[in-house]
């Protein structure tokens, strides 16, 4: 059947530090790795696009370069005048990682400043996934932009997926946080939310407690991961417990959240069973943290049925 999904939020340079000391660059951010993990996950008969905006230099362009060479939409990407994307750095230090971030000024800040062009692009669109960090770099006016089309969306009944992805430290004060997070969920009908993060900004002292939460903020479904300890998924019908898949040696959990979202999206939008879905995801999420880096290549993922 197919369909179009987009994913709304920033993607940033990423450097790592590679083992004879130099510093290695790729692209990563929460919905730009869902975005790889959908596309690598879903039918060629499906579009998947990212939806930014970007600057006019060199690194931008070769940031949209990397997204078209693996078939990542960029026709709606906003290219801003003397704008630069963010930037981190994974810092190693005795095995334990840390990162830097030079985003306070990225273009991605004005992802939601045309509104036009966002109201078109999700228009075109059957999924839209965004996160809390989507809604964290925006100005308050900006970000209730886009959660008045994303409330529209959701009103004709196109799939918004939302992930709370909780960075205290991008937001302006707890209340801000607080709020707008309740707005991102009551602008989706399904929520994405990992557990441990729940926990500890927002006093769930419970899986269930954090479904009913966001299903009380008018999401239809919750599905709260939860690290080793599998995923919950929250529906009318219930609360199913899909256990993570076994792994053996964890080499680098990055994007084990983002990677579990992307296939479950991917699966669900083809079989309409969450709980089918999950249980992909799960596979999909321990391929993902037994090698390094965010991006996995496709063609690591594929022997998972
Ligand atoms: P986040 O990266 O958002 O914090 P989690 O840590 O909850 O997300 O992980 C997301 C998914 O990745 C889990 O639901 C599970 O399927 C998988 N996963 C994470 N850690 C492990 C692990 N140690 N063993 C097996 N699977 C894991």
């Amino acid at each position: 059947m197919g369909g179009h999904f987009l994913s709304i939020g920033e993607c940033m340079v990423e450097l790592s530090q590679a083992e004879d000391g130099h510093l290695r660059k790729g692209f990563a951010g929460d919905t730009f790795n869902t975005a790889w993990y959908a596309r690598a996950c879903l039918p060629a008969d499906w579009s998947v696009d990212y939806f930014t905006a970007l600057g006019d230099d060199a690194m931008s362009d070769e940031m949209l370069n990397f997204m078209n060479a693996h078939d990542i939409g960029t026709s709606n990407i906003r290219r801003l005048r003397g704008k630069t994307p963010g930037l981190y750095m994974i810092n190693l230090k005795d095995g334990e990682r840390s990162f830097s971030y030079w985003r306070d000024s990225s273009a991605a800040r004005q992802l939601a400043a045309d509104g036009d062009k966002l109201r078109t692009a999700i228009e075109a669109s059957n999924v839209l996934y965004f996160s809390g960090i989507t809604l964290a770099i925006l100005t308050h006016e900006d970000a209730e932009t886009l959660l008045s089309e994303l409330r529209r969306a959701k009103a004709i009944g196109k799939l918004v997926v939302f992930d709370p992805n909780l960075r205290p430290r991008l937001w302006s004060s707890f209340d801000a946080m607080h709020t707008m997070i309740g707005e991102g969920a009551r602008a989706s009908t399904l929520v994405m939310p990992s557990f441990d993060d729940e926990a500890s900004h927002f006093g769930d002292d419970s899986i269930s407690s954090t479904i009913r939460r966001y299903r009380l903020h008018g999401a239809n479904m919750v599905v709260v991961k939860n690290g080793a300890e599998g995923a919950t998924v929250g529906a009318d019908a219930g609360e199913t417990l899909v256990p993570a898949a076994k792994v053996a040696k964890v080499v680098d959990t990055t994007s084990a959240g983002d990677s579990f979202n992307g296939a479950f999206l991917a699966h669900y939008l083809e079989h309409d069973d969450p709980v089918a879905a999950a249980r992909f995801a799960a596979k999909i999420a321990a391929k993902v943290i037994q090698e390094h880096g965010a991006l996995v290549p496709r063609e690591k993922l594929q022997a998972t049925k």
